[in-house]
């Protein structure tokens, strides 16, 4: 036998093109890409399946205490078995401090709950929310050695939020060390003025929040932090763009140089504010920023279309509408008091299989290429992960592209209890999912079962990718800083 196992016939499609051929596997790795491919010792049949790389999906809250001190629905097993069962076989949630919160201790934490759980493979970024000396010189740059290349900062949230200089300390260590920087960009002034106005007013429904996270409170943000960034030449990445004036400050910025990079999420597709106005099952609908409108959407997609938004992301954040989540106060809880997030891990891929491969906004390679290329090529998990090549993680999502699915909470294995894309129709589902060569779903034979164990999936350190090398192009003031002899020590 040439090979464990052979995915036969089926159309490998990666995110430069789409060719007719089977995929050997030996051991956990893809050995071989190509058509006629000799024997395996195990065979499946992929005549009239896509055979794609399995997701990456670089923005997912699991077993986290939220910035509204609030611990999301899922542990590491259910949220990754719900990705698994969505196609996506790789995610990289966050290890979160809060402010009174050990760096070490934090990252330990987290290691422990996920190697116990996890079904898929997965890494981690770092959120900073007390970016002290200790923070900066020490634990940051240790946290970057194990392989944690991403720190995400918060500028609204008042448990997160950092100040402009501390913003610059963070992206300062960032570039020393070699880590990319993820930004929540929104005005907290804005937010949280406009939010003392409306509960002063009694204006509490869930409708509210999406009146308090202006479009300007956003671009205000992405712009803002746009000009740190380029006061020390290091990238970042702007996560749930939503908003036309926010994929138009970003495509800007990158059309004079600056290296950053955007992402979007489903609910910023195919959700829209009316979601939230009725009444208080709106809270459902909920998060930061909010859903807009059709026009925002349009912008989103262009963004998607033409590379200006990098990467297409679950932010899966999920709560439930009860007391553990979106209802702390049951029925007088105020949209001030709600969990924010929707859940997304699962549906992130078939949203976008159908209203963009199905609706011919995007190719098949473009859809490779916003699920799963691209986070793994920024997130520095490239080529092992993210792409289909002798060599690399024999994980594969295979898609039966004319598969229908009713969308229904029950029909999902996250632990959100809703899901606020019930009642429509997808075409287009993976039906046969691998990690590192192991079925873990397979609709065909053991339709519904989680075949892979709890606990196979395996931490991730991360390399240093191209996406971390500043751009070279420092503003006027620090160019002239380092022509007099005397550069900027960051
Ligand atoms: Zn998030």
């Amino acid at each position: 036998m040439d090979f464990d196992l052979v995915i036969r016939g089926g159309t490998v499609v990666t995110a430069e093109r789409s060719i007719a051929a089977d995929v050997g596997i030996v051991g956990e790795t893809v050995r071989a890409v190509a058509a006629g491919l000799g024997p395996g010792q195990r065979e499946i049949d992929a005549d009239g399946l896509l055979v794609l790389p399995g997701g990456v999906d670089s923005h997912c809250h699991i077993e986290q205490v939220s910035s509204f001190g609030i611990l999301c629905a899922d542990d590491f097993h259910s949220a990754t078995v719900s990705a698994a069962f969505g196609g996506t076989t790789t995610v990289v949630p966050f290890c979160a401090q809060h402010r009174s919160d050990h760096i070490p201790e934090v990252l330990a934490d987290y290691h422990r709950r996920a190697a116990e759980k996890a079904v898929v493979d997965y890494g981690f970024h770092l959120i900073v929310a007390n970016p002290d000396a200790q923070t900066l010189a020490t634990d940051l740059p240790a946290a970057i050695d194990t392989g944690i290349r991403s720190f995400k900062i918060f500028m609204t949230y008042d448990r997160m939020r950092l100040h402009d200089e501390q913003i610059l300390d963070v992206l300062a260590t960032a570039r020393r060390h070699g880590a990319l920087t993820m930004v929540h960009a929104e005005n907290h002034g804005i937010i949280s003025w406009l939010g003392g106005r409306m509960v002063g007013q009694g204006n509490v429904a869930p409708r509210y929040h999406a009146v308090c996270h202006t479009r300007s409170s956003e671009a205000e943000a992405i712009q803002r932090v746009i000009a740190l960034a380029e006061v020390v030449d290091t990238p970042i990445l702007i996560v749930h763009v939503s908003t036309i004036e926010g994929v138009a400050a970003i495509r800007a910025a990158q059309a004079r140089g600056v290296k950053v990079f955007g992402e979007t999420c489903p609910q910023y597709l195919f959700l829209t504010a009316q979601d939230i106005d009725r009444g208080l099952e709106g809270a459902m609908f909920c998060c930061s920023p909010p859903p807009r409108d059709e026009a925002a959407q349009q912008a989103c997609w262009e963004g998607l279309k033409d590379g200006t938004l990098a990467v297409y992301s679950s932010d899966h954040a999920p709560y439930r509408y009860d007391a553990s989540g979106k209802l702390p106060k049951g029925e007088k809880t105020t949209f001030k008091e709600m969990a924010n997030g929707v859940p997304g891990l699962e549906l992130r891929l078939p949203l976008l299989f159908t209203y963009g491969v199905g609706a011919g906004r995007i190719s098949l390679n473009e859809f490779v290429a916003l699920t799963a290329t691209r986070h793994a090529r920024i997130y520095g998990l490239a080529p092992r992960k993210g792409g289909i090549a002798p060599g690399s993680d024999a994980d594969l999502a295979l898609w039966d592209p004319e598969r229908r699915v009713e969308v229904d909470a029950e029909l999902l294995h996250d632990n959100t209890g809703y899901t606020p894309y019930a009642g429509r129709s997808l075409k287009g589902w993976p039906v046969i999912v691998l990690s590192r060569g192991e079925v873990l779903v397979d609709q065909t034979r053991a339709p519904g079962q989680m075949l892979g164990r709890r606990g196979r999936g395996r931490f991730l350190a991360r390399e240093r990718s191209d996406a971390l090398q500043p751009a070279g192009r420092p503003i006027d003031e620090i160019a002239r800083l380092a022509a007099w002899g005397t550069p900027l020590v960051l």
